[in-house]
Order: C-alpha cells, then sequence, then structure tokens
C-alpha cells in the first residue's frame, strides 16, 4: 500500500511539506525536565515515547498549581476552591472537545485512559447493541486493549470476533477486511496506529465502508494522538479513544469521545456519585452526558494537566510536530536499516512513531537482551511483545526492540540508538 495522501483528519501521516513547519526542538527538550537526567552514567535518551511520554514543565506545574492552590473536590461544592477546580476541570474539557474537533462537549467523557474508554463501550453500548449472532471486526494488529474487551463481550452475548489480516510489511489486507464486512458487523474496532508496528491504517476508508454495512466503528487513538491532528468530526467515526499520558499528560486520565446518541443509547456504567440525577431506594434517575459516565471523584488534577498538556501541544503546531517526526522516522529507518543484523519488523508505507526491530537470529539474542544493553548506555527503549501478542506470532517472534518517537526527540538521539544498537551486537555476537 502507497501513502495516501495526508488527510485532512489525520496529519499523523507522511507528506507534510517541511518547511515553514520547523521546530525548535532545543527550546522544546529544555521544557522537559525528565529528559535533563543521567542514566546509568550516561545523558538519557528517551525513546520510549509509545509507552508514555515524558512531561513538560507545564503539565507538572498545572499539577502543582492545583495541589496547592485550589486542592478541593469539583461539581458539588458552593466555596471558592470547589468552584476553581471546578471550573479548571471543565475548561480542560473544553481543550479536548477543540483539540479532538468533537461536536459536543458532553460527548467528551474523561477515562483513565484507551483500556477503561473501550471496556465502557463494550460494556454499555455493546452489551445493548451486540447480540447473538453479531460480528464485532477488529485487526489483527490491536493492543490487547483492543481485542480482550470485545472476546469478554462476545463470549458473554454469543457474538463472534472477526479479525482483518495484515501482510508482512504490517499493512492491513483492505480487501480481506471488505470481504469480513456484511450486515452481522455491529462494530468495527481499530487503532488509528499500530503500537507495535507504527503502521497508519486508513481509517477513513475503514469507517466508510464499515458505515456502508450499518456498523459503527470505534478507533483507538492511543498512538495517533501524540503524532499530530486528529479531527472526530472529519474522520467521522462513532467512538474515540486516547489516553493522556502518551501525549504529554498524566498517567490515569483519557478521553472518550462518542456520538451523544450513541453514548446516551448504551446507557449509564458505573453507578454512583455525580452520575444520578436523583436517588431514593424506590428509584434512581440518571444525570445527563458527561456526568451519566463519570461515576465518583474524577482525576482532577490529571484533567486539568491533560488541558495544559494538549494546550502545550497545540502551540507548537501539530502540523509542525507531524513533519517533525517523519523526518526522524526516515533518518532512524534509514541508520538502522544499514546495520548488519537488523530486521526492521514494521515496514508499512504510511507509518507513525514507530521503530521496531529484532536481531538475526544467527545473534541468537533476546529482545530483551538488546534492550538492557542500551539501557546500560542510558538509552530507554521498549522491549517485549508490546501488549500486541498476535502481531509477534504473526512475525514468528518472542518480541522486538521498539525505539518510540516524541516532539522532543532529535537526530542526536537516533544516532545514539544506532551506535547503541551497533554496540550490543559487537557484545551479543
Ligand atoms: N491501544 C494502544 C494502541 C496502545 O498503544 C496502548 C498503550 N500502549 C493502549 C491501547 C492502552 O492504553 P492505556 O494503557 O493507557 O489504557
Amino acid at each position: 500500500m502507497s501513502a495516501p495522501a495526508p488527510a485532512t483528519a489525520t496529519a499523523v501521516v507522511a507528506d507534510v511539506p517541511t518547511q515553514a513547519l520547523t521546530l525548535d526542538i532545543d527550546a522544546i527538550r529544555a521544557q522537559i525536565p525528565a529528559l535533563h537526567q543521567q542514566v546509568n552514567g550516561r545523558p538519557l535518551v528517551y525513546l520510549d515515547n509509545g509507552a508514555t511520554s515524558l512531561k513538560p514543565q507545564v503539565v507538572i506545574d498545572a499539577l502543582l498549581d492545583y495541589y496547592t492552590g485550589c486542592c478541593a473536590n469539583v461539581h458539588r461544592g458552593v466555596h471558592s476552591l470547589s468552584q476553581r477546580a471546578t471550573t479548571l476541570l471543565e475548561q480542560a474539557r473544553v481543550t479536548v472537545q477543540q483539540h479532538i474537533g468533537a461536536p459536543e462537549l458532553a460527548e467528551c467523557i474523561f477515562v483513565r485512559g484507551v483500556t477503561e474508554g473501550i471496556n465502557l463501550i463494550a460494556q454499555t453500548w455493546g452489551a445493548r447493541h451486540i447480540g447473538a449472532g453479531d460480528e464485532v471486526l477488529i485487526s489483527a494488529m490491536e493492543h490487547h486493549s483492543n481485542i480482550v474487551p470485545w472476546q469478554v463481550l462476545c463470549d458473554r452475548v454469543g457474538a463472534t470476533l472477526k479479525v482483518i489480516p495484515f501482510d508482512e510489511s504490517g499493512t492491513l489486507d483492505m480487501a480481506a477486511f471488505t470481504a469480513l464486512l456484511s450486515p452481522k458487523t455491529k462494530l468495527v474496532s481499530v487503532g488509528h496506529v499500530s503500537n507495535a508496528l507504527g503502521t497508519v491504517h486508513p481509517v477513513e476508508r475503514i469507517i466508510a465502508a464499515a458505515h456502508a454495512v450499518g456498523a459503527k466503528v470505534l478507533i483507538d487513538g492511543a498512538q495517533a494522538i501524540p503524532h499530530g491532528r486528529v479531527d472526530v468530526s472529519e474522520l467521522g467515526c462513532d467512538f474515540y479513544v486516547f489516553s493522556g499520558h502518551k501525549v504529554y499528560a498524566p498517567t490515569g486520565i483519557g478521553v472518550l469521545w462518542g456520538r451523544r446518541e450513541l453514548l446516551e443509547a448504551g446507557g449509564h456504567w458505573h453507578g454512583g456519585g455525580d452520575m444520578i440525577r436523583r436517588v431514593t431506594f424506590e428509584e434512581t434517575t440518571y444525570a445527563e452526558l458527561p456526568g451519566l459516565l463519570e461515576a465518583g471523584t474524577p482525576h482532577i488534577a490529571g484533567i486539568i494537566g491533560l488541558g495544559a498538556a494538549l494546550t502545550w501541544f497545540n502551540e507548537l503546531g501539530l502540523d509542525a510536530v507531524a513533519a517533525h517526526e517523519q523526518d526522524l522516522l526516515a533518518y532512524g529507518t534509514q541508520l538502522l536499516s544499514e546495520i548488519d543484523g537488523v530486521r526492521m519488523i514494521g515496514t508499512a508505507a504510511n507509518k507513525a512513531g514507530v521503530l521496531g526491530f529484532v536481531l538475526d537470529d544467527h545473534i541468537g539474542a533476546h529482545p530483551s537482551d538488546v534492550g538492557m544493553l542500551l539501557d546500560q548506555q542510558g538509552i530507554a527503549v521498549r522491549t517485549g511483545h508490546h501488549c500486541a501478542e498476535p502481531v509477534m506470532d504473526q512475525f514468528g517472534v518472542p518480541g522486538t526492540v521498539r525505539a518510540s518517537l516524541a516532539v522532543y526527540n532529535n537526530r542526536a538521539d537516533l544516532d545514539a540508538l544506532a551506535a547503541g544498537v551497533r554496540k550490543a551486537i559487537g557484545m551479543l555476537s
């Protein structure tokens, strides 16, 4: 598959003009305190952004300001601190809405992350609208959090989980996808960008084809949101989920966006405070969205931190971010491909953020051996199956070494990675 023209809805792809989109990476790096440390006596080279990103000072400050300045619970207090905290929380919701182009504020639900967002949809809308004989379609490249909730649901209701295959480059087989679609398909749930391989999926085409058979579409945006512009209205999907911690925000906070009518049709999920209108022992009536799906005290600091992170990220210029990371991806791919003994895993034409590889069999090294040798040189990468075991099974490897990019990475990081891998091969051979 050749890289499609950059879609307006998802500028995480290549082909973004680099002229006039230059970022001052040194200035960005200066804003990330965790970058400036030694690990194992060497300056940190952080290339594990697919797992989580390091945080800019403005995000850390937002957390500190909340805990030191207006630490109070939200929505229920008449006192000033509570009102300030509520205002900050609801401002963050507006920032989220604008960031992803959500039609309505109330459709933006705060959850713990992608995992919780997908489980929420499976157990609400899914449980009510997917039944015996129906089909849920996912891809073979999904993160476990976009597999297991659907397996659980299908087992419970007697539906069938179907899987879209991919080829040796890590590109989805769109012909197979089309063939799998039928009026039985109630939901297509796919990643926007694969965390294991970096493939950017043609989600616009997937959404259009799924809608043509009457299926709804959930997009797991965990690895797309950090790499550029995403607009859910332009995409036309039905649900979109992302985790804050991968986009420079704190851990434990994420967003589920869904079309109002679908979220309402799914009904409530957790029961408790904030999600009710009136409770008596005889009967409980429920709140409107977003409260309906946000039972209990939310992660207030995390939400405020997410707002600060998205504001910071936006101000960098999302097209510039995408262009910078595409440059790094091309540079890193070339450097690693030139190394004798390295086999790249995930070579789709349209990728974002991920450089995955294994060492040739004759070297006899497990990916975690490489990871440990890189760590000794201060280089942080992830090794293993990346919560995508079916992907590893298809490639016949126990795992890969994955370097994953963020906006604060630079070519020097990739030079260090390539030098580190050469050194590791020397030690392992
Ligand atoms: N989907 C993808 C594509 C991911 O990369 C991840 C995190 N590695 C998840 C889902 C799960 O995200 P979280 O653990 O933040 O819920």
